[in-house]
């Protein structure tokens, strides 16, 4: 890219964190080497506002941890600085090694949902171009696949928000599952704020009384891993209690019968049973529903990162669906991605079993379409691969190199220990990253990579709208974009064209990939989207993109919703005499996701210096510990320490930590990696534990 020129104008831009993706300028220092964040007010999404990450987030830029040059190791085992050529050569060599001798599906690839649309785009050809391997995913399964699964199988179509946000503070009644929006996005929080003031009522669910749940005027907290036990039962009292939208199910929606009587069979006492949710509070909730004159439920990680994560958003989604409250103006269903690139991280290939345009796979049309603008027989396209977690899971086996991108799966992946352990066991391991991650460490070559504020992409936010971030520094001389480097190695590993280097080349490409696909990116250009504060998808040639979906018809062969037949089903792992907690994990607002930016940036870390462990005053008394207090929790697949932060916020039953920390505070030592059937999301958010002091 040709860098910016010498000016001090400020760049629009957006920010490099979470999916809400606020806009802000970045204006360069008189120096020109730096850059420093001011308020975007034209931005509708945050109007100006930023949390404390998007404020610091140029600290990174400078930051003397940052990586300047690719890093090689030795045969002693060091890490030492190396020339690009080298390195470079280092990882087509360690990859090409592999595929010979163990075949190419021993090659893996593993992305991140912060990756740019362009960059996912380029590395999932990549894979299936240069590498030819079918082992690539990404850690964006983690994130929200099993509500990307659901919103397939009920409406054809899956993205996140089918509505902007602008239209969630004038609905009628929002029930926000599992969603902890003061602390992962606080700018959305006024959208809250907006909907109480126009006469609308919140509910929140989650285990904790969080910031979030504060402001509900009905806070239900469900034990961990009954969210979908709780909708039956909110279900089930809308049919009892007559409120169900006859003409709304005969005339859009096909599968309820099955979804009724699964409903029918959890009747409110039982349903109190299993969440520990009051049947007064049931019935509130679905008073306050359904007297709304619209209504919305918008669900985030907490019932999605389940191994029943996909049947738990549908129980949601059957909620809207019997009320009538969806494919409606201002009702309906959405999920709250997480990743700043989380909604076009799932739609341009680097998910196992997905090609651009948000394609699958195994469709012979969407593969020769595909194969098309690659130029490539589709009978060389691998087919689909592993999911992330069953791929960390193969590595030193089955995978055996490794080429990773935009991912810390040592501190963010589930158990933690053991995907850190396969890691180890690689034969070879090549890392792009900014600084040195925990997984980077363990790296042979490292290839330190350009940032945000220093390249052009397009990301797209969790409202499914297109968003451009413009170059507005120019990156240390040491540094390569991730296009640079697969353009690098494509070139070694003998595929001459097809990976330019030039970020909007890439997008137009991508818009062909695209074109007639369920995400359908052909009539969006970069001039289109700096002009219009973004596109929504889809948005074919000559279309003005859609901000709201299923007014009409649902994206089904028949337009109509698909109701899910589903029932409740107790979390993978259950209290028992041994580890008679259960553990919940999440985020805190001053810290990102697995940390390793934001770990690196003074003001957020003295915020928020390391973990804890939240617990309930009552299980403090009973094990004898006060704020503080070093506490070892356990799991069957390890151990975390942390000090204790008693609070009454809490269900007496769980445990709370916060998983941004490498080493013995690592809240994902413990967690269960047991999948979700439809969607592979593992069990982040409950597993037993026992607790004691360390
Ligand atoms: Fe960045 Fe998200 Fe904070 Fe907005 S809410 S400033 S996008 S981290």
């Amino acid at each position: 890219e040709a860098a910016p020129a010498a000016t001090t104008a400020a760049t629009a831009t957006h920010c490099p964190y979470c999916a809400l993706q606020c806009g802000m300028l970045l204006r360069p220092t008189p120096d020109g080497t730096a850059v420093t964040v001011e308020e975007r007010a034209d931005f509708p999404v945050n109007r100006g506002a930023l949390c404390g990450k998007g404020r610091t987030a140029p600290a990174v830029l400078s930051s003397r941890v940052r990586l300047t040059e690719p890093l090689v190791r030795t045969h002693a085992g060091r890490l030492v600085p190396a020339t690009w050529e080298e390195a470079l050569d280092a990882v087509a060599a360690g990859l090409a090694r592999t595929a010979r001798a163990h075949g190419r599906d021993a090659v893996g690839v593993f992305g991140g949902g912060g990756l740019t649309n362009e960059k996912a785009y380029a590395l999932g050809k990549f894979a299936r171009v240069a590498l030819r391997t079918s082992q690539i995913d990404y850690n964006g399964r983690f994130c929200m696949s099993s509500a990307a699964a659901a919103h397939q199988r009920a409406f054809g179509l899956d993205r996140g928000l089918p509505f902007p946000l602008e239209d969630v503070p004038r609905t009628g009644c929002l029930i926000l599952v599992g969603s902890n929006l003061a602390e992962t996005m606080p700018p959305a929080l006024r959208h809250l704020t907006e909907l109480k003031a126009n006469g609308g009522t919140l509910i929140v669910v989650d285990p904790r009384r969080t910031r979030t749940a504060e402001q509900a005027d009905l806070h239900l907290a469900p034990r961990p891993g009954t969210d979908l036990a709780l909708a039956l039962g909110l279900l089930h009292l809308v049919v009892a209690e007559g409120r169900t939208d006859e003409e709304f199910i005969a005339a859009r929606t096909t599968g309820w019968e099955q979804a009724r009587a699964a409903a029918m069979a959890h009747w409110p006492e039982l349903v109190e049973r299993i969440t520990g949710v009051p049947v007064p509070r049931l019935r509130e909730a679905v008073g306050m529903f359904c007297d709304a004159p619209s209504a919305m439920v918008l669900t985030a990680r907490g019932p999605e990162q389940q191994s029943k994560g996909t049947d738990t958003v549908g129980a949601w989604i059957n909620l809207c669906l019997a009320t009538g409250r969806a494919g409606r103006p201002l009702s309906g269903y959405g999920c709250l991605t997480g990743q700043g690139n989380g909604q076009g991280g799932r739609e341009h290939g680097q998910k196992a079993d997905q090609l651009p345009g948000y394609r699958r796979l195994t469709d012979p049309a969407a593969r020769a379409h595909v194969a098309g603008v690659w130029g490539v027989d589709p009978e060389t396209l691998p087919g689909p691969g592993r999911s992330a977690y069953e791929l960390l899971d193969a590595l030193g086996t089955d995978v055996r190199a490794l080429l990773l991108m935009g991912s810390n799966p040592v501190v963010s992946a589930p158990r933690a220990a053991h995907v850190e352990e396969r890691v180890r066991a690689l034969d070879f391991l090549a890392v792009a990253d900014v600084v040195l991650s925990e997984t980077a460490a363990l790296a042979d070559v490292v290839l330190p990579v350009t940032q945000w504020a220093e390249e052009t992409g397009t990301t797209t936010s969790l409202e499914g709208r297109v968003l451009l971030r413009r170059r507005a520094l120019t990156p240390p001389s040491g540094v390569r974009s991730d296009l640079e480097v697969l353009h690098g190695l494509a070139a070694r590993l003998g595929v001459e064209k097809g990976f330019p280097t030039d970020p909007e080349e890439v997008f137009e490409e991508l818009r062909r990939a695209s074109a007639g696909g369920p995400a359908d990116y052909s009539g969006i250009s970069y001039a289109r989207v700096e002009a219009e504060q973004g596109v929504f998808w889809p948005c074919p040639e000559g279309s003005p993109g859609e901000p709201r979906l299923f007014l009409d018809r649902f994206a089904t062969d028949d337009g109509r919703a698909r109701f899910a037949p589903v029932s409740h089903r107790e979390a993978a792992e259950t209290p028992d005499a041994d580890y008679p907690l259960l553990l919940t994990t999440g985020r805190v607002v001053a810290q990102y996701q697995s940390g390793a930016q934001t770990r690196r940036v003074p003001e957020l870390n003295a915020a928020a210096p390391g973990p804890f462990v939240e617990l309930h005053p009552r299980l403090a008394a009973r094990l004898g510990v006060d704020d503080g207090t070093p506490l070892a929790v356990t799991s069957r697949r390890g151990r975390a320490v942390a000090p204790a932060r008693v609070t009454d916020t809490i269900r007496a039953d769980t445990v709370f930590m916060p998983f941004h920390w490498p080493g013995e505070g690592r809240a994902n030592s413990l967690t269960n990696p047991a999948l979700d059937p439809v969607s592979r999301m593992p069990e982040f958010k409950v597993c037993a534990v026992r607790v004691e002091p360390a």
